[in-house]
C-alpha cells in the first residue's frame, strides 16, 4: 500500500491520526474523480465525524473542496457583492427574501445553495418547485445574471465546488452531517469559491438546527469565521434561534409561497424578521449605513415592492415562470390531499422538536432519504403557532400537504406529538442569540 491509498487515509482517521493536507487532498480529488466508491467515502466521513477534524485538517478539506471546480470573481461589478448561508434549519426560507431584498437595496447577491439535508429543507428545492426554474448556473451565467439582476442562486455544480456537491448527497445519505468541521468546510467551500465583498452567515441553533445548542453554534459559527479569515475575507455570522420552524412552511412549493408572501410586504413574523436583520447588516458592513436607517431601508424594500421585482426577474432570469409572483397558488404544485392539523391540547405553546417537524416531511416526500431520491415538490407541513403562543383543543394550526390520506394522518400526528404545551405563559425564544 502506499501511502496515498485512499483506503490508508480512512484507517488513519479512523485511528484517530490527524491528517497532512496531501492526504486530504488526495482523498478528494480521488472521490470527485470517481476512484473512491460512495462507501469508502462515507466510511471517512464517519470517521472524520466520529475523531474530528482539527482546525488545519479543515482548511486543508475546505481548500481541496474549492479547488475541486472553479471559481468566480465579482470584483468588477461596480456594486458591493455579498453571500448569505445557512447551516441549516426547518422553514428557513431566509435566503429566497434576503437574496432580492438585498438586490434591491443596490447590493449584488451571488449564492451557491444546497439541497435538503438530513430534517433540514434546502434553497435549490424549494426554487425547483417553480416550474422552469433552473439552478445549474454556469460561472458565466451567475456572473452574467448577477450584473442584471443583481442576484443569483444558483447550486454547486460540475464546474463549481463539485467535491461538495458529491459529498453533501453522500453525507444526507449517511447520518454523517452534524459535525462542525464537515458542516464548516461545506459550507465555506461554497463561500469562498465565489469571490464577494461579504459573507454573512446564519448559523442556527436549537432543535431544528444540526447544532442542538447556542454554545455549539457558536462553536460552528468560529469555525466558519476562522476559514473565512484564513481566506481574507469579510465575513459576520449570527447565531439565530431553531428551536422552532422559522417560519410557518415545511416543504418546497410552500416554503416558496411564504417567502412570496414576506417579499410582496406580507408585515409580520419571524421569517420576515430575520431576512430584514441580515439585509440590514449587509447594508451596514457594505456601505457604512447606520443600523437604524438599514432596517427602515430593508422594510421599505419589502413594503413598497423592489424586492419582490428582483425576486420576479431572478426567477425570470434562471428559466421560472415568473407568473409565480402574482399567483403561486396557480403556478406552485399541489399536493391532491390537503388536511387541517387540529390542536389536541389547551394552553401555551412550549417547546417544538422542530427536528420531527422536517421528519415528517421528509417522510411525506419533501426530502430525500436515500442519495438521489426524487421529492415531491409539492407536499409539506404549514404549522402556524409559535412558542408562546396560545392554542385550544380542536382548533385548527396549520395543514398537512399529501399524496394521501394515510400520509397526511401520519404526518398530522407527528406534529401533534413534536409540541409540548403548558398551562401558564412561556416565554418567546430570542430570535437572534448573539452577532459574531
Ligand atoms: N449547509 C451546507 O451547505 N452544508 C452543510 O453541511 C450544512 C448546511
Amino acid at each position: 500500500m502506499t501511502p496515498r491509498d485512499p483506503r490508508s487515509i480512512v484507517a488513519a482517521k479512523r485511528d484517530g491520526r490527524r491528517l497532512t493536507e496531501a492526504e486530504v487532498r488526495s482523498f478528494v480529488e480521488a472521490y470527485t474523480g470517481g476512484a473512491v466508491t460512495d462507501a469508502l467515502a462515507a466510511a471517512f466521513l464517519m470517521a472524520s465525524l466520529l475523531n474530528g477534524l482539527d482546525p488545519e485538517e479543515t482548511l486543508s478539506l475546505t481548500r481541496a473542496m474549492v479547488d475541486s471546480g472553479d471559481t468566480v470573481s465579482f470584483s468588477d461589478l461596480g456594486r458591493p457583492t455579498v453571500d448569505k448561508h445557512s447551516t441549516g434549519g426547518v422553514a428557513d426560507g431566509v435566503t429566497l427574501v434576503f437574496a432580492p431584498l438585498a438586490a434591491a437595496l443596490g447590493l449584488a447577491v451571488a449564492k451557491l445553495s444546497g439541497r435538503g439535508l438530513g430534517h433540514t429543507g434546502g434553497t435549490l428545492d424549494k426554487l425547483e418547485s417553480i416550474p422552469g426554474l433552473r439552478t445549474d448556473l454556469s460561472p458565466h451565467e451567475i456572473r452574467s445574471q448577477v450584473a442584471e439582476v443583481g442576484c443569483a442562486v444558483a447550486a454547486q455544480s460540475a464546474n463549481l465546488v463539485p467535491a461538495d456537491g458529491a459529498l453533501y448527497a453522500l453525507r444526507d445519505a449517511t447520518a454523517t452531517v452534524p459535525s462542525v468541521p464537515l458542516i464548516a468546510a461545506s459550507v465555506m467551500s461554497k463561500k469562498l469559491a465565489v469571490g464577494t465583498d461579504l459573507i454573512l452567515l446564519d448559523v442556527k441553533a436549537g432543535s431544528g438546527a444540526f447544532m442542538k445548542t447556542a454554545d455549539e453554534a457558536r462553536e460552528l459559527a468560529g469555525a466558519c469565521l476562522s476559514l473565512a479569515s484564513g481566506w481574507g475575507r469579510e465575513a459576520s455570522a449570527a447565531v439565530t434561534d431553531m428551536s422552532q420552524p422559522l417560519g410557518d412552511a415545511v416543504g418546497n412549493a410552500l416554503d416558496v409561497a411564504e417567502a412570496i408572501a414576506v417579499l410582496a410586504g406580507e408585515p409580520a413574523g419571524r421569517l420576515r424578521e430575520l431576512s430584514v436583520l441580515f439585509a440590514a447588516r449587509a447594508l451596514e458592513a457594505t456601505r457604512g449605513v447606520g443600523r437604524d436607517d438599514a432596517l427602515a431601508q430593508a422594510a421599505a424594500a419589502l413594503d413598497g415592492g423592489a424586492a419582490i421585482d428582483r425576486f420576479r426577474a431572478m426567477v425570470q432570469a434562471q428559466g421560472g415562470d415568473p407568473r409565480v409572483v402574482d399567483d403561486p397558488a396557480a403556478v406552485l404544485p399541489h399536493a391532491p390531499v390537503r388536511a387541517p392539523i387540529l390542536s389536541d391540547r389547551t394552553g401555551t405553546l412550549a417547546a417544538v422538536r422542530a427536528e420531527d417537524i422536517g421528519l415528517a416531511s421528509v417522510a411525506l416526500g419533501a426530502g430525500r432519504v436515500r442519495k438521489g431520491d426524487p421529492i415531491d415538490p409539492a407536499v409539506g407541513i404549514v404549522v402556524r403557532p409559535k412558542i408562546g403562543d396560545r392554542v385550544e383543543a380542536g382548533q385548527p394550526i396549520g395543514e398537512i400537504h399529501a399524496r394521501d390520506r394515510d400520509a397526511a394522518d401520519e404526518a398530522a400526528r407527528r406534529v401533534l406529538g413534536a409540541m409540548d404545551v403548558a398551562d401558564g405563559p412561556v416565554e418567546p425564544p430570542p430570535l437572534v442569540h448573539a452577532w459574531m
